[in-house]
């Protein structure tokens, strides 16, 4: 490719609106252009890349023996009605009306297309297991799309639904797309982990997400230094260090703290430490039935500790999602603010509190500080015995930098990432709601169990910046480069030796399927915004061709990101083609 026939659209300044360096750098380097709020043109160079990135999917997906499909981007009510999920997935799924007053959504993702497939082409167990996955456009109508096509509304996605019989045929899929992202991943360049996640609403068997490592990201990760433990914020749990406690127990006195209501004035007032100090939580309980009531229930966690809230929803007497009580409700029913609230009595607790979660973290605290219930005042010394008590320990904390591993072995660190992948165990949630079934051995209807899993291919390009730049711009891994090779020409209006042999090193280059672009930008480009634009944009080997070093016999070669320029006799740049040619990755 030439680039003086090439749409090279850089751009110097770094876009207003554009807060991370992979937004900043895809509009810099004229990767892609917004048209609206989360909407994005993929620009020539950009799409070169964002190829690229999907065909190291496809493959791999190809070679698990994964069978492509093509679903449509419009998808009719009557489905999205059949799971609940027209209801259920409120704004952000997109809906309108044809011409016939009938009601169609852009897919946000596509489980309810692929199972009524699904029920209607596949009747035996002969026929499976089947993994059918796509490469397509998917429309999320986000609350936040930022980060340019981090999250944008409109993006690619690689999506696979896989169906089965039985659990022990859906884990050896699941177990083979596990081993299959890794590849598609390591393949790509990316420092990644693959992290155990909650399975929320749907309530799978397992789920993991796949991680770029990121500082820009928005989710946090949770590993172990001494295991392969890995999960997400949401999922993680550790063992706090011991903290030594009194052999004594005391006993419990009251002490008047003012306004004192976070756990900090309190340890300021008391002069104690946040660790001896208990922190109550009231939060709207549930019915039987699992919907919000008006009974209170007490979470409580060691005053240094935060509250993991998607654990906390995830018990048997708490609201699903976590309802705070209002300062209103608490003060009407307890007679207390909440800065003054503790474990209570039996007398405290009758009608008022229907259950108590204790965190692990206050199980073993002796002689420690907690509201006493009554404005202005908290109790010291206090004790768990008969008359405070708790219902029920529980995991409901966030875990912390330095605890130690859940499976003993190691410390947890705590970084952030970028979703790249998820891979969920269904089970028969769709396939139940669908009626997608197929007869056993022995004739039986048997409800497939489904798994799914999803890549992100348009962020995969924006997580692989964030992780490959310098101050001068992009440095693509070599197998996803939009060109490996450019040659920049310097002077060729006044040097036709110049001419001569980038040309006849661009025809080999092209000679060889080295994906090159030759910078045959006339005079009214200077040799220095060339090379800056070839450093933006990120070719990972650069010749420069110039009258001053062929005057020498030589050529400069400099790679991206790499050592200092070299300067190689013209053959050696020929030996370079070859070389890059022989490259396989
Ligand atoms: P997130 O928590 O980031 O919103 P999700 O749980 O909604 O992701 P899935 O429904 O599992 O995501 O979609 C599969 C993959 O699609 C994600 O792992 C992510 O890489 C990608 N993805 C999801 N939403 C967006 C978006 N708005 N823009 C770009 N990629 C996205
Ligand atoms: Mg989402």
């Amino acid at each position: 490719m030439r680039a003086s026939q090439y749409l090279l659209a850089t751009v110097k300044e770094t876009p207003s609106d554009a807060e991370t360096v992979s937004h900043q750098l895809m509009v810099r380097a004229g990767l892609i252009r917004k048209l609206a709020t989360g909407l994005y043109t993929w620009l020539p160079m950009g799409l070169r890349v964002l190829r690229k990135v999907t065909d190291v999917i496809r493959d791999e997906m190809d070679k698990s023996g994964a069978l492509e499909v093509s679903m449509p981007v419009v998808q009719p009510a009557e489905l999205w009605l059949e799971t609940g999920r027209w209801q259920a997935m409120g704004p952000e799924l997109l809906r309108f009306t044809d011409r016939h007053e009938r009601d169609f959504c852009l897919g946000p993702t596509h489980e309810e297309v692929i199972t009524d497939l699904v029920r209607n082409e596949i009747s035996s167990y002969r026929q499976l297991p089947i993994n059918l996955y796509q490469i397509q456009t998917k429309f999320r109508d986000e609350r936040r799309p930022r980060f340019g096509v981090m999250r944008a509304r409109e993006f690619t996605m690689k999506d696979a639904y896989s169906f089965h019989m039985d659990q022990a045929s859906l884990d050896e899929t699941y177990q083979l797309m596990h081993r299959t992202y890794s590849a598609i991943f390591t393949r790509l360049g990316l420092d990644f982990r693959p992290v155990a996640a909650d399975t929320g609403a749907i309530g799978g068997n397992a789920s993991h997400e796949f991680h770029v490592l990121a500082e820009s990201g928005e989710d946090e990760i949770v590993f172990s230094s001494g295991s392969d433990y890995a999960a997400n914020m949401e999922m993680a749990s550790g063992i706090l260090p011991e903290l030594a406690q009194d052999a004594q127990k005391r006993s419990r006195s009251e002490a008047n703290t003012g306004d004192a209501h976070s756990i900090a004035d309190l340890c300021e007032t008391l002069g104690v430490e946040a660790q001896r100090c208990i922190k109550t939580l009231i939060v709207h309980g549930c019915d039987a039935q699992g919907d919000q009531s008006d009974e209170l229930v007490a979470l409580l966690l060691r005053g240094d500790q935060s509250l993991n809230e998607v654990k906390a929803q995830k018990l048997e007497r708490v609201f699903s999602p976590l309802v705070l009580a209002s300062d209103e409700l608490i003060e009407a029913k307890l007679a207390c603010k909440p800065g003054c609230l503790g474990p209570l009595t039996a007398d405290q607790k009758a009608g008022k509190i229907s259950y108590v979660y204790a965190d692990k973290s206050v199980e073993a605290l002796t002689n420690f500080v907690c509201g006493a219930n009554k404005e202005a005042t908290h109790w010291l010394d206090a004790n768990w015995g008969e008359e405070l008590r708790y219902d029920e320990v529980v995991d409901i904390r966030k875990v912390q930098e330095g605890d130690l591993s859940p499976d003993g072995q190691g410390t947890l660190a705590i970084k952030r990432g970028v979703e790249v992948g998820h891979i969920f165990q269904l089970g028969d949630k769709y396939s139940a709601a669908l009626k997608a079934s197929a007869l056993d051995e022995n004739g039986k209807s048997v409800v497939m169990t489904m798994g799914c899993y999803g890549i992100g291919v348009t962020r995969v390009v924006a997580a692989c910046i964030e992780q490959n730049h310098d101050d001068h711009g992009i440095i693509w891994p070599e197998n996803i480069a939009p060109f490996r090779l450019v040659i920049v020409q310097v002077d060729a209006h006044k040097s036709e030796l110049v001419r001569d042999i980038s040309e006849a090193l661009y025809a080999k280059a092209n000679t060889l399927g080295i994906e090159v672009l030759l910078d045959d930008r006339d005079k009214k480009t200077s040799p220095g915004v060339k090379f800056a634009e070839s450093e933006l944009i990120g070719i990972p080997h650069r010749l420069v061709i110039s009258p001053r070093s062929l005057a020498d016999g030589v050529i400069e070669y400099k790679r991206r990101g790499g050592a200092d320029k070299e300067l190689l006799a013209t053959e050696a740049a020929d030996a370079l083609l070859e070389e890059l040619a022989a490259a396989s990755f």
